[in-house]
């Protein structure tokens, strides 16, 4: 805590405080909920003082002009992770509705948490920072948070606004069309030219102490359940008794919502994450960490495992005999990938041959073969998976190169496996092939 900036604080306290580039100090930010003036003064504040791990954005501004502003947090001394592979991203807002100050609380906290932790050296923090972007819209209607109101300026409800099933529902004061509002519009533009690629949305409300996936517009589950599932149960087993249902059956329909936008149209997995159901103070006695400290695991059990909330294909072999070819494949990601594709691609990037759609449960495994007779395969080839992470329509596809060693020949004259060439080119030997193995040969002689 800085001191002179509680004097300052002690000073103003009757009225708003007009800083501009201080953190509060804990005593007022952990009792009185933000304004958009003590926001702005503490990501600022947050961006100035950790310039290695705060970037501070804006997404937008609202009807009124306010900056929407987004707290990306990383080790942003490097853009990928150790192995060279990208970061996990997790995208999270809270304040769609201006009068639900503990869900806009729980997000500032969740910025908190990873930006202090990683100060302070722990390693959960420098863990999730090394290996993760974590984008924070804290507060979405910041127009309507000055007035205390659930609307934005134009009396929408900004969470019923999302181009999704827009309206079906009969909404209340859903905006005259999807995205009439600077605020949805803005959120939305985020996700799709910033974090198309999250693995976690969850947006943060207040009213009844539960945690919603989607859908809302529909009481039908989600077509990938068993993530979710799998995340409810886990919660439940080990951090939180918080009630985790779809959000239709679970509080009641609701259609162009943040949430199901971002599962239907981005693909993310998505949460809407209600705290418990005060609006009507501007402020708390007990400590904003204490009393949303279960709330604060739950995120952190989300975030430190974002890793796992997509299929995860890895290959434990390719054999390829007789015009047949044979995957072995695991999934380690809790979701289920439905329409996988194995593809040879020439040097020039040209599609040579892909398997017939194959799915891989969640945490499981899988053979399969494939007929291999239309294949030819050439010295500078390369195998390619191509999948959806998730299995909803939306999910995004990745095409994720294969590490040649795993993949094997059988000639057909002797029945030897002739493992190893790929090591040093992604092409092996085909059956019958011979010419290409002796090619393959004489480059890994000259790479020795
Ligand atoms: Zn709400």
């Amino acid at each position: 805590m800085r001191v002179w900036a509680l004097c300052v604080l002690l000073l103003a306290s009757a009225s708003v405080p007009m800083l501009t580039s201080a953190q509060q100090p804990d005593i007022i930010q952990e009792h009185w909920y933000h304004t958009y003036t003590t926001l702005t003064a503490d990501v600022n504040a947050w961006a100035d003082d950790h310039p290695d791990i705060v970037d501070l954005t804006i997404a937008g501004q609202t009807e009124l002009g306010k900056n929407l502003w987004v707290v990306r947090i990383s080790d942003w001394s490097n853009d990928t992770k150790a192995d060279g592979t990208d970061k996990e991203i997790v995208y999270i807002d809270g304040g769609h509705h201006g009068n639900e100050h503990l869900g806009t609380e729980l997000a500032f906290l969740t910025a908190e948490f990873y930006i202090e932790g990683w100060a302070a050296g722990d390693q959960e923090a420098i863990d999730v920072l090394t290996n993760t972007e974590l984008h924070i819209l804290i507060m979405l209607n910041a127009d309507g948070n000055d007035l205390d109101t659930r609307w934005n300026i134009n009396q929408v409800d900004l969470n019923r606004n999302y181009d999704h099933h827009w309206n079906e529902q009969d909404e209340t004061q859903p905006g005259s069309g999807p995205f009439s509002e600077a605020e949805t519009a803005a959120n939305s533009n985020y996700m799709n030219t910033v974090v198309p690629n999250a693995d976690l949305y969850v947006t943060m409300h207040t009213g009844v102490w539960i945690m919603l996936h989607p859908w809302g517009y529909i009481p039908d589950q989600p077509i990938d359940w068993e993530m979710f599932h799998f995340i409810r149960d886990d919660v439940h087993a080990n951090i939180s008794d918080i009630p985790i249902r779809n959000a239709n059956e679970g509080l009641y329909p609701n259609s162009g919502t943040s949430r199901d936008y971002g599962y239907g149209i981005m693909g993310y997995p998505t949460f809407t994450f209600e705290t418990d159901d005060e609006q009507w103070l501007l402020g708390t006695v007990e400590a904003l960490s204490d009393r949303l400290g279960e709330e604060l695991e739950v995120m952190r059990y989300l975030i430190d495992n974002v890793w796992s909330w997509r299929a995860r294909l890895e290959i434990q072999s390719i054999v390829l005999e007789d015009d047949e070819l044979t995957l072995d494949i695991n999934n380690l990601g809790r979701a289920t990938t439905a329409n996988a594709t194995l593809q040879y691609i020439d040097s020039s990037g040209g599609l040579v041959w892909n398997s017939s759609n194959f799915s891989v449960n969640a945490t499981n495994s899988a053979q399969v073969s494939f007929d291999t007779t239309s294949l030819s395969m050439t010295t500078d080839g390369t195998w390619e998976l191509r999948y959806q992470v998730r299995i909803v329509e939306s999910a995004r596809w990745v095409s994720e190169p294969i590490e040649a060693d795993v993949v094997a020949v059988v000639e057909d004259d002797e029945s030897s496996f002739l493992i190893g060439y790929g090591l040093f080119n992604p092409v092996t030997i085909i059956a019958g092939f011979v010419a290409v193995a002796a090619v393959v040969q004489s480059e890994k002689e000259e790479e020795n």
